[in-house]
């Protein structure tokens, strides 16, 4: 029989787990599929672990990874891809807000002989049940990473997402520290068939997701993927030398005919602001791709396990 292992990472869920374990369960009852699931438990401050224990007590399907901190949710899916062993993977939150219902279309699709699909993954059409501005600059960030990386970002593609065991060894296979997964699902190829459905709200608790906190995760994601923003950077410098090199010519002919009266100091000001400007902007975007270097040279674990039930992890 075939497995689907789920990865469920959680942070602070311990009221909306038990609906998502009933959830899930009902839909998995239904399947002629085997099912593991896996809670990695990503440093909560609340009774997620004891919660995740009653249930792994009483379902021997149930595993779970505690880490020794919050490391987010990246290095959560990370653990929980290296820890899996179904023959497909799914992704899922732990609030509900990604609908299991859809798991069986999502393995029908994977399975059938006619059709060639690696991945399923799933994406909200609308973003209702949001705050308008944040709505308003995830679809700004999907434009801009858009036209800056090669990479195709989709607009609204949630984590959420069942995948053949090649693919999520494809995935194990990009180690980086930087880990922005949306961009890696995409960078990895393979056919991805999406499933569209309505925004759902969260069963209970409140989202991580502060708006700085999608805004770095926003920035990470650009840097990760695409170097334009250097080509950018590079870009105006030309220009502004451009720029220069005419006014340099304008004012030794206008000095040439007119004479040198002594004017133009508040422009002067002006432009020394505005260059320097550009100049701590460029400075800044180097900063950016220097630290992920900087950070990515250290090699340092993407997570840490402190706990676990499943037995043949490795530690780190
Ligand atoms: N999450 C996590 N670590 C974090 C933040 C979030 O494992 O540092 C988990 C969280 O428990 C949830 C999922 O990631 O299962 C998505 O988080 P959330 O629902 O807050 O995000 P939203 O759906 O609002 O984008
Ligand atoms: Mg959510």
């Amino acid at each position: 029989m075939k497995k689907i292992s789920i990865i469920i990472p959680c942070y602070n869920e311990e009221q909306a787990i038990p609906y998502f374990y009933k959830e899930i369960t009902k839909i998995a009852k239904n399947m002629k599929t085997d099912f593991e699931y896996i809670f990695v438990n990503d440093g909560s401050k609340d009774k997620t672990l004891d919660v995740i224990k009653k249930i792994a007590k009483k379902d021997k399907k149930v595993k779970y990874i505690h880490f020794s901190r919050n490391f987010g949710k990246e290095s959560a899916m990370y653990a929980g891809l290296e820890l899996s062993t179904g023959d497909y993977v799914a992704i899922m939150d732990a609030d509900l807000q990604d609908p299991p219902a859809l798991i069986p279309e999502m393995l029908s699709i994977l399975e059938d002989p006619n059709e060639d699909y690696d991945c399923v993954g799933s994406r909200r059409v609308t973003r209702k049940g949001e705050p308008k501005i944040r709505s308003f600059f995830a679809r700004q960030f999907y434009k801009i990473i858009n036209k800056l990386s090669k990479i195709e970002m989709v607009d609204g593609a949630r984590d959420f997402r069942l995948m053949t065991r090649q693919m999520v060894n494809s995935i194990l296979e990009l180690k980086e520290y930087n880990r922005y997964s949306k961009g890696l699902f995409s960078f990895v190829g393979y056919n991805t068939k999406w499933l569209e459905y309505e925004n759902i709200k969260r069963v209970a608790g409140e989202t991580k997701w502060s708006f700085w906190k999608l805004f770095t995760y926003a920035i990470e994601g650009i840097i990760a993927f695409s170097t334009t923003p250097l080509a950018i950077a590079a870009f105006i410098g030309i220009l502004f030398c451009f720029i220069a090199f005419i006014l340099i010519i304008i004012i030794v002919v206008r000095t040439l005919i007119y004479g040198d009266p002594t004017s133009g100091w508040p422009s002067l000001v002006c432009i020394i602001f505005f260059v320097s400007g550009i100049q701590l902007f460029s400075l800044g975007i180097i900063g950016e791709y220097l630290s992920k270097t900087y950070l990515e040279t250290k090699k340092r674990p993407i997570y840490i396990i402190k706990e676990t039930n499943i037995n043949d992890h490795k530690t780190i």
